[in-house]
């Protein structure tokens, strides 16, 4: 029988719709059967477990998955001997320190002798100790936010992405411990043909994230324009430059980062550019 990749996802939560779109961006389909935990890619020696994401590192460390999506901030907590392989760039946050919006906070001192809750307490500790603060850590599972308001600990360390969960909750965030994404973990000691297959799957999620930051761009530049124009542009190694119709103007074709086409499009236009069209790319192998 082939051999297959076994890869854990989470099962249902913040990084199970990013992780799924992620493997269907690689052209991999497959069915997933409602509520099962196991499922079978049709196009590619993959299969798939759905696990809780505190599950994940544990399960690729011992072997019962080959490779994992999860986030950095688990990762670090759990603590398990596997290879982190490739940040992905989804569920992106913080985990953060935050206190009550009246206490008068100025630095990381007034920890000192603090409670604090947290569900992730090995992180924390590490960050106290490397901070040179005495505090005492109060574990909890969830709903870390209500701790200061039922008087179980004075500050809390939770996951932060927009802030409002803490400020509704009374809150202010005074520190910021760790920042995390999405990352791809895998066994540390894979056989050689679950070591190719990763390899395949590796170059299709590069393609994709590579595809994700860049942009096809398409324009009409007045002749005497495009030197600058092309100047304008840092991300075009060679673009391409084509007579248009009417005389005096080209079409030129590039590839640009996002970010970058912002910073410089009012300048595009200063130079006559027109007709600018800014297309997604799907996937980009350069
Ligand atoms: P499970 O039931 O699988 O244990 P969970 O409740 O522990 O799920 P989620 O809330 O689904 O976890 O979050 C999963 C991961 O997504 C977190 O570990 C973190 O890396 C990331 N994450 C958490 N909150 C946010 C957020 N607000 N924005 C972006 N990413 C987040
Ligand atoms: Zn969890």
């Amino acid at each position: 029988m082939e051999k297959k990749l076994r890869l854990a996802i989470q099962k249902s939560g913040r990084l199970s719709e990013n992780s799924l779109d992620l493997i269907k961006q690689c052209g991999i389909s497959y069915t997933q059967a409602f509520g099962k935990l196991k499922a079978e890619a049709n196009n590619f020696p993959l299969e798939f477990l759905f696990l809780r994401d505190d599950d994940i590192p544990k399960y690729v460390a011992n072997g019962i998955a080959d490779i994992g999506i999860v986030g950095e901030n688990v990762l670090l907590e759990k603590n398990e001997a596997v290879e982190e392989v490739l940040p992905l760039g989804f569920a992106k946050c913080r985990l953060s320190i935050a206190v009550p919006r009246d206490f008068s906070y100025n630095n990381i001192e007034d920890l000192n002798g603090m409670k604090i809750a947290t569900s992730y307490p090995v992180i924390l500790q590490k960050y106290l100790k490397e901070n040179d603060v005495n505090a005492q850590i109060q574990e909890i599972s969830g709903s870390v936010e209500i701790a200061p308001s039922i008087g179980l600990a004075k500050a809390v360390c939770d996951i932060v992405s927009s802030g409002s969960t803490l400020v509704s909750n009374g809150l202010k965030e005074v520190e910021v411990v760790f920042k995390s994404e999405a990352v791809l973990i895998a066994h540390p000691r894979l056989e050689e043909e679950q070591q190719q297959i990763l390899s395949q799957l590796l170059f299709r999620i590069k393609a994709v994230r590579k595809a994700k930051q860049n942009k096809y761009i398409l324009m009409n530049v007045p002749n005497k324009s495009i030197e600058k124009v092309i100047k304008l542009l840092p991300g075009m190694k060679s673009p391409t430059v084509m007579p248009l119709a009417d005389e005096g103007w080209s079409s030129l074709h590039s590839v640009v980062q996002e970010d970058e086409f912002w910073k410089v499009i009012e300048q595009l236009q200063e130079q006559g550019a027109e007709g600018i069209l800014v297309v997604p790319i799907e996937k980009m192998i350069v």
